[in-house]
């Protein structure tokens, strides 16, 4: 029977801890009792570990696990993918956070394009603990050794100009010719043995502004089609993951 996971807030080489809203799931709804086992994911590693000491939280407190590490035990790494999303309607890109953290991406930066509703701009700074409690949620039920990083919101110029040694690649529903396909096989050969390290930006409901595909370009991104149909934002950015996925795993 495969052990339940969680990712623990505090841990040092031989024990962690689970707080919050996790450590009240384990007290309250199941039970946890002392000899319980699990695997608890502790700096980015996973081991297999016993609930040691369990404090109930009480009177206003929250409740904590104590866990002992036993032995680290396999764990999947999450893909060298950085998923640069222009900020779209949010119950949208929740599903697609939710997603791309199943899919093992690494990073997520929320930025806000030239067409991204303005509403959702204002509000997007006030959503990220929400989105990153989403990512934590979908990092667990994935058995996932880590939490992707859900980035602060900031200006698509800032983030497209900023000095980055990754391969930055563009998701251009007017591109013709290049295909994701073809930029990772390139991207492979040049990286040798290493895996490349990627970024992929993905436009909002509106589509990229004719501006900033020249700002793409100027900044060396290379862009590429997904093929001739238009997919919705989330879409693409499942459509992308699954690509890299079958090109990296
Ligand atoms: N306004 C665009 C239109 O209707 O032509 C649609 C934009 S689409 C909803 C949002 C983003 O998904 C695009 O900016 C692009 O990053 C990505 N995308 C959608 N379809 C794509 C495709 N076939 N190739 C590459 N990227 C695509």
């Amino acid at each position: 029977m495969t052990r339940r996971r969680w990712i623990a807030e505090q841990s040092d080489e031989a024990t962690a801890t689970l707080a919050g809203a996790q450590a009240e799931h384990m007290v309250r709804v199941l039970r946890a009792q002392p000899g319980v086992e699990a695997d608890v994911v502790a700096g980015g590693r996973v081991f297999h570990a016993v609930v040691a000491g369990i404090s109930d939280g009480g009177s206003g407190e929250t409740a904590e696990v104590r866990f002992n590490l036993i032995a680290e035990v396999e764990s999947e790494p999450a893909m060298p993918v950085t998923l640069v999303i222009s900020i779209f309607k949010f119950d949208h890109m929740e599903w697609a956070i939710e997603k791309a953290t199943e899919l093992g991406v690494a990073a997520i930066v929320p930025v806000i394009a030239r067409r991204t509703e303005k509403h959702l701009a204002l509000a997007a700074t006030k959503r990220v603990e929400r989105w990153r409690r989403i990512a934590h949620e979908a990092a667990q039920q994935s058995r996932r050794s880590d939490v992707p990083a859900i980035h602060d919101p900031l200006k698509l110029s800032d983030h497209v100009k900023a000095a980055s040694n990754l391969k930055r690649i563009v998701l251009a529903e007017q591109e013709r010719t290049a295909t994701l396909r073809g930029a990772l096989e390139e991207a492979i050969g040049a990286a040798g043995a290493e895996m490349p390290d990627l970024e992929i930006a993905i436009g909002p409901e509106g589509g990229w502004a004719p501006d900033e595909e020249a700002l793409f370009d100027a900044n060396g991104w290379q862009a590429v089609s997904l093929g001739p149909r238009i997919l919705r934002a989330e879409t693409a950015a499942i459509a992308a993951l699954a690509v890299v996925a079958s090109m990296l795993e």
